[in-house]
C-alpha cells in the first residue's frame, strides 16, 4: 500500500518528485547512458538471483492477477451492458415516466418517434390548414364539415 500523503497535497508534485525531476533534467547524455546501463545490470543481477522456482511462482502470481483483472473488467462491462439494455427497453416502451433519472449520454433521445414530430407539411384538402403528420384528419375542419366565413 502506498504511503499516505499528508494534508491536501494530492497532486503528483511533491518535494521529492520535484528534486528527482531536477536531477534527471540536469543529466548529460553520457550520464543518462551510464544510468541506463547500471539499471540494466542490476535488473539482470536481480533476475539471476531469483531461483527457477521463485520465477515460476512469480509468473503464476502475475497470471492469476491478470485473470482476476480480466474477470473484473468483463463483469463490469456486462453490468454496464445490462443497464443499457434496461434503459433502451424503457426508452422503446411508450413510458417516459422518470426516464430523465436514468439519463444516458449516448442514447439518442432526440430520434425517438415520440420526440420527432416532423414538419408542418400535411395540408388538409378541405380547408388547406397545415398540420403535422400525426394530427388527426378531422382536427381542423372536421373533414370539411365546418366552414368559416372569410375575414
Ligand atoms: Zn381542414
Amino acid at each position: 500500500m502506498p504511503k499516505r500523503r499528508k494534508g491536501a497535497n494530492l497532486s503528483r508534485r511533491t518535494t521529492n518528485s520535484t528534486v528527482m525531476r531536477d536531477i534527471r533534467a540536469r543529466r548529460s547524455g553520457e550520464q543518462i547512458q551510464q544510468n541506463n546501463t547500471d539499471v540494466r545490470a542490476s535488473m539482470a543481477q536481480l533476475r539471476e538471483s531469483l531461483s527457477e522456482e521463485a520465477r515460476d511462482e512469480r509468473n503464476q502470481q502475475r497470471q492469476l492477477e491478470r485473470r482476476e483483472t480480466r474477470r473484473f473488467i468483463v463483469n463490469r462491462r456486462r453490468g454496464i451492458d445490462q443497464q443499457r439494455q434496461q434503459l433502451l427497453r424503457a426508452f422503446t416502451s411508450d413510458s417516459f415516466l422518470r426516464l430523465a433519472f436514468q439519463y444516458e449520454p449516448d442514447v439518442e433521445y432526440y430520434a425517438h418517434s415520440k420526440v420527432v414530430i416532423g414538419s408542418l407539411d400535411k395540408e388538409c384538402p378541405h380547408c388547406h390548414a397545415l398540420k403535422f403528420k400525426n394530427e388527426p384528419v378531422g382536427m381542423c375542419c372536421s373533414s370539411g364539415k365546418v366552414q368559416l366565413t372569410e375575414i
